[in-house]
């Protein structure tokens, strides 16, 4: 079929939105009317030329490219074999796909599933075939198996999340990757307990999540650096107890809070985060604490600054984290199930909705610091 859909030719450039035809779903794929896509910073690294150059490491290029890895949607097609989904069902996408069957989500690290190894490389995870042609016949690819910045999807159904129909498909698009990396990334992988001091370095659309999280396990000061003022006046609706603007700042700041201990845990959640911010990040955590790595950095960036001496002397853990370090599809059901329950806010980190012809100006105010996230709604 044919369907219109936001492509990138290459780094630095724009997205240019044109007609795709997709193949019919193969075995063990589905059809999916896309209703809603998160402007994730992700697929902004894909334009800056930090992500999508596996060439670089021997790979294939990933250009030209549907971009998008944040959506929700209906099922209006089932390919041969699949039986958990029919048409219908409404569904989050996993850019981390799940197979069921590695070792890792064997035990439970969905997030780690063999299949994600592949999720920058060209075609489909069932048989390898392109399956998105563009109007010369040309083959397009897909950001991480998905490319939710389309008004349909041709889908692997290791890459879908059935949800409850109850549920408006904005928030479940946003679960998909910002709320469940951010949240996870605190809850999962600093392991917040009541009464810590957490403190979220870079507060968009996954930092906001970090905050939403350490307020959930009852952290007693939640500090938000961001040098965006209006993001800093966010931080509070979604749980910050205090706000600086660098972390030099947080320092005098976390300091005072804690009597000189420092904190528990800092989450390093910046739209780029890069090697410099380590070491602050660093002297901003307590003896014993733990620093988490949320965002992406440059693909090929190797240098960081760290104090190994009082790395090991003070007895510091430095941890990453995909996905919130949970298994999607036991993340996505459950902190929808939180929304439901009035405990977790989504609908509030939408700034601003956008079509699929705007996309280029909805990236532009994620560059100028206006959106928490900025969603493309599709008809
Ligand atoms: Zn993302
Ligand atoms: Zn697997």
């Amino acid at each position: 079929m044919k369907t219109r859909a936001a492509v990138l030719h290459g780094a630095h450039q724009e997205w240019q939105v044109t007609e795709v035809e997709l193949d019919a779903p193969g075995k063990g794929e589905v059809l999916v009317k896309t209703h809603a896509a998160g402007l994730c910073h992700s697929d902004e690294h894909l334009v800056t030329g930090d992500l999508g150059t596996p060439a670089e490491l021997g790979g294939s290029s990933l250009f030209p490219v549907i971009g998008g890895h944040e959506g929700s949607g209906v099922i209006i097609e089932v390919g041969e074999g699949v039986t958990d989904f029919e048409v219908g069902d409404h569904v989050a996408v996993s850019f981390v796909p799940a197979c069921g069957k590695c070792r890792w989500c064997a035990s439970g690290q969905q997030n780690l599933c063999d299949l994600g190894a592949g999720t920058l490389g060209p075609g489909m995870i069932s048989d390898g075939r392109c399956g998105h042609h563009g109007p010369d016949g040309e083959e397009i690819n897909t950001m991480a198996k998905l490319g939710t910045f389309a008004e349909h999807m041709l889908l692997s159904e290791d890459s879908v999340i059935k949800v409850d129909k109850d549920l408006p498909l904005i928030p479940v698009a946003l679960v998909s990757c910002g709320v469940a990396t951010g949240y996870g990334s605190a809850v999962n992988r600093a392991e917040v307990t009541a009464g810590d001091t957490v403190v979220v370095v870079g507060c968009g659309g996954i930092g906001a999540n970090a905050l939403q999280g350490a307020k959930a396990a009852g952290a007693k000061n939640v500090v938000a650096v961001d040098l965006s003022e209006f993001k800093r006046e966010k931080a509070a609706e979604f749980g910050a107890t205090h706000t600086a603007a660098s972390m030099e700042e947080a320092m005098e700041l976390v300091g005072g809070l804690t009597e000189g201990v420092m904190a528990d845990s800092v989450i390093v959640s910046a739209g780029v985060v890069t090697g410099d911010m380590i070491a602050p990040a660093q002297f901003l955590t307590r003896k014993g604490g733990t620093i988490v790595v949320t965002g992406l950095a440059p693909m090929m960036q190797m240098d960081v600054q760290l104090n190994l001496f009082e790395f090991a002397m003070m007895n510091k853990q430095l941890k990453g984290t995909i996905f919130g370090s949970d298994s999607p599809r036991r993340a996505v059901p459950r902190l929808l199930g939180m929304y439901q329950a009035g405990q977790l806010k989504l609908d509030e980190l939408v700034t601003e909705t956008y079509t699929l012809d705007e996309i280029n100006q909805g990236y532009q105010d994620m560059r100028d610091n206006k959106n928490i996230r900025g969603v493309l709604v599709f008809d």
